[in-house]
């Protein structure tokens, strides 16, 4: 901003000062908002964060007709890791787990970490046509390789079971998405794991 103010006007120390100030605090001002909606081990957003937005998508969804999928994902025994290889393999794992999920999704999508091991994918423009497919795709990005743990230790394979659903025109918020995403991962879930299981 000053480097452009012409040479034949003064600007007094005192509003260099002054904008100085201000500078900061708008910088203090962002580093706490992100703070704020980011989970600090994965570095997704959090939970509060992915409910505000996802509330958005469907606002959105409802008004312009487009599309919408919510992924719900959650790691397969992932307290057996805690308990084999120690908390902080489980941390690694938690962390390796978010960069796959984030480096197979598109930009405008929305990976959230939920709560402990459990993630919220929002994917907007994506048609119900596709949903095995973009939940095999998740599926296999977490699990294709093994995972290293770090500090001498073997690399494991992790696997993710996943419920996936589609907004249509009888779904009424975010909550009512969720939770048909989340009944479908608990058919995952019963259906023995590394599965996606999809809402119709
Ligand atoms: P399931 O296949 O049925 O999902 O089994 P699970 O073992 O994954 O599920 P369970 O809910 O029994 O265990 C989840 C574990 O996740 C328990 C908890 O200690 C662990 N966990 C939650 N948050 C964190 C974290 O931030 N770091 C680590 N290392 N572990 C965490
Ligand atoms: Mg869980
Ligand atoms: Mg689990």
């Amino acid at each position: 901003f000053c480097s452009r103010i012409p040479p034949r006007i003064q600007v007094s120390t005192d509003l260099l000062q002054n904008l100085g100030v201000h500078l900061m605090l708008a910088a203090h001002n962002s580093r706490h908002y992100t703070g704020a909606i980011t989970d600090g081990l994965t570095r997704l957003g959090n939970k509060q964060y992915g409910l505000v937005r996802l509330e958005e998508t469907v606002f959105s969804a409802q008004r312009y007709n487009v599309d919408l999928v919510l992924a719900m994902c959650d790691i397969d025994h992932f307290k057996r890791v805690n308990d084999s290889f120690g908390h902080l393999a489980g941390d690694r794992v938690l962390k390796e787990v978010s960069r796959r999920l984030k480096d197979c999704m598109r930009k405008a999508d929305i990976a959230v970490r939920y709560g402990g091991e459990e993630f919220m994918l929002i994917m907007p423009q994506v048609g119900v046509d596709s949903l095995a497919i973009i939940g095999e795709k998740v599926r296999h990005a977490v699990s294709s390789a093994p995972i290293d743990l770090g500090e001498g230790l073997k690399p494991i394979e992790v696997t993710m079971s996943i419920g996936i659903a589609a907004y249509d025109a009888k779904t009424e918020s975010g909550q009512a998405l969720i939770a048909r995403a989340d009944a479908a991962l608990y058919r995952a879930k019963q259906a023995g794991r590394n599965r996606v299981e999809v809402d119709y």
